[in-house]
């Protein structure tokens, strides 16, 4: 499947991923770094998926077609970029994404936003990215990846906050602690709604376990709050629910067991 096409009420919603990997369970077991034998049990007992993926979301609606982050890019050398082809298939070319948002500044998210002469992939588009992680990734957390996806933006680069409208029925949300800034988004039109909250979630093993913050949580209470908000949020409004990394395209329903909560995907 090269794509996966959602409708939320008048809204389109392509998941175009940028890769899929398969992991084994020491993998999922090494996202946390706890000594924990309830941990060791659960990913032992893991039934569900193992695939981990990267879903970008392409959204069109008020004859604006929004990318919501796109993908590792050239960083990782031995990952090969999956996006544009992705849309190409579509019929999209790149010129005519008119806004690109990246949530956090994990190179998983931006670095495929510039070429490596650090020129702009989707040249026409807007370029928005959340207040919060521009400030850190651009101030004392400076890294690597940041000067070369991040610096080439800076002149034009609009920095957003939680609740910033960008179309008819799309809007950001503040998902927080995985990242200083994270910014999810919320899609709502004609009585139906999605929920992405891009990486407050790695693994649907979390869905049981909404407090297991990985290792690589900026602020693992936090991001463990705002996990378990989105998951009850979901679950109680009946709404979809997408993750970047869950296997693609990485939406589902999500239910309350017990304490917790279970995932169903769509696909
Ligand atoms: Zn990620």
């Amino acid at each position: 499947m090269t794509h996966y096409l959602l409708n939320v009420g008048s809204i389109k919603c392509y998941v175009l991923s940028d890769g899929d990997e398969e992991t084994p369970k020491s993998e999922i077991r090494g996202m946390f770094s706890e000594e924990s034998p309830a941990m060791d049990a659960a990913v032992e007992a893991w039934t569900g998926s193992t695939t981990f993926s990267m879903n970008c979301l392409l959204i069109e609606a008020d004859g604006e077609r929004i990318l919501i982050d796109v993908g590792m890019g050239k960083l990782d050398a031995s990952h090969s970029p999956q996006l544009p082809t992705r849309l190409q298939e579509l019929g999209v070319t790149l010129d005519q994404i008119t806004m690109v948002v990246l949530t956090h500044g994990h190179g998983d998210h931006i670095g495929g936003v510039v070429t490596d002469e650090g020129q702009l992939v989707y040249p026409n588009a807007r370029h928005l990215i959340s207040r919060l992680d521009w400030e850190h990734w651009t101030g004392p957390a400076m890294r690597p990846i940041s000067e070369k996806c991040l610096l080439p933006l800076k002149d034009h680069i609009e920095k957003i906050d939680p609740n910033t409208p960008l179309a008819t029925g799309v809007r950001t949300i503040g998902a927080l602690g995985h990242t200083p800034g994270q910014l999810g988004i919320v899609l709502e039109s004609g009585g139906q709604k999605l929920i992405d909250m891009v990486d407050a979630t790695h693994h649907p093993i979390q869905m049981a376990h909404p407090a297991w913050s990985p290792k690589f949580d900026f602020d693992p209470i936090q991001a463990a709050a705002t996990r378990r908000a989105l998951f009850a949020q979901a679950a109680d409004e009946g709404c979809w629910l997408m993750a970047y990394h869950y296997a693609f395209p990485g939406i589902g329903t999500v239910t309350r067991v017990g304490e917790g909560f279970e995932f169903h995907p769509l696909a």
